[in-house]
């Protein structure tokens, strides 16, 4: 039996009887960072790095939930579990499962760009890799997030010279904090979306530095967005909340953005390439930073991640979760 293997609730330790993010309720569930996808509810007990529990408690509510710093150790039924940055989200973490001199780790999601805000990605070594591979082809490949955000910064200028308000849509858990971590305050204000906003003081809260933002009221006037820029979910970037602020400049930030047929798609004026799940050669360097043989993927390209691996040499297979990657229509978001 292999130390970590995928059931119909999650990834399962049997040796320990833990679940790494479960998509169904389970008795012991290590989580590895507060998107829905992988923080669900109905678990009763629950464990995940310090620096993810603020948002995860907030999403979930009253749960019965401890924590563990980066590398912190637990010992579970004779199994070595540890906690390492992933570098996808504040908190974001890769699980490391050790027992017996056999050593796992599952990733979760996690990209090897440092953008500041999240705990920058570790390489842990371990015999087997559980990988996401969300952009697990070679067509995707990100541009640095310095010229990302210098075009997103003239773009937003262009706008308020003008007269346009702009909108800029990133989930609000992540994307939304590190699109402001980006953004020259120096061209006007930011406003929020209240569920940006709700993560901001969340995040704020625990000592993230966050640039000062304004959230968007029903009663907030026209003459008060003058050259500002407001950061929205995506599920809310045609609602009347906004579009009662036009002419607008719809922005959006995604990974998926590098396909032409996205950008398309949506109704927006400007697509930026802005992941925060590895581009084709981070999941590359990643895999091959961990010295494991063995290699699982995951949610998103799995079959043609897992083929390539196999034709350089790794023992790869693909398996099914129930996790969304990153997901372009629709806000995944319980708030
Ligand atoms: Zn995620
Ligand atoms: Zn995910």
């Amino acid at each position: 039996m292999a130390l970590l293997e995928f059931n119909k609730n999650g990834i399962y330790c049997a040796q320990a009887d833990v679940y790494i993010d479960p998509w169904k309720p389970v008795k012991r569930a290590l989580i590895t960072h507060g998107h829905s996808d992988h923080a669900r509810w109905g678990s009763d007990y629950y464990l995940c790095t310090r620096s993810a529990k603020p948002v995860i408690r907030y999403r979930l509510g009253p749960i019965n939930i401890e924590t563990v710093d980066y590398g912190e150790s637990r010992v579970i039924n004779g199994v070595r579990f540890s906690f390492h940055p992933a570098g996808h989200i504040v908190g974001s973490a890769q699980i490391r499962v050790e027992y017996q001199g056999e050593i796992w780790v599952a990733s979760g999601d996690y990209k090897l760009e440092d953008d500041g805000l999240a705990e920058a990605f570790d390489p842990i070594s371990c015999h087997a890799f559980i990988t996401e591979c969300t952009f697990g082809l070679p067509i995707y490949k990100w541009p640095k997030q310095e010229e990302v955000f210098a075009d997103i910064n003239a773009w937003w200028a262009q706008n308020k010279a003008e007269g346009k308000v702009t909108v800029l849509t990133g989930y609000a858990l992540g994307k939304a904090q590190r699109l402001m971590h980006g953004l020259d305050t120096s061209i006007g204000p930011i406003f929020t979306h209240g569920a940006v906003e709700n993560v901001n003081e969340i995040l704020r809260a625990q000592g993230v530095i966050l640039p000062p933002s304004i959230r968007l009221a029903q009663d907030t006037k026209k003459g008060q967005l003058e050259g500002a820029i407001i950061i929205v979910p995506p599920s809310a970037a045609d609602s009347p909340m906004v579009r009662r602020f036009s002419p607008i400049s719809l922005g959006l930030a995604s990974g998926w953005m590098a396909l032409r047929s996205a950008r398309r798609r949506r109704n927006a004026d400007r697509g930026f390439i802005l992941s925060d799940h590895g581009d084709w050669d981070e999941l590359n360097r990643a895999v091959a930073a961990t010295g494991a043989e063995r290699i699982v993927a995951t949610h998103g390209y799995t079959e043609q991640f897992s083929q390539w691996l196999r034709e350089q040499g790794y023992d790869a297979s693909a398996e099914k979760t129930e996790f969304d990657g990153e997901i372009f229509e629709e806000e995944n978001d319980n708030k």
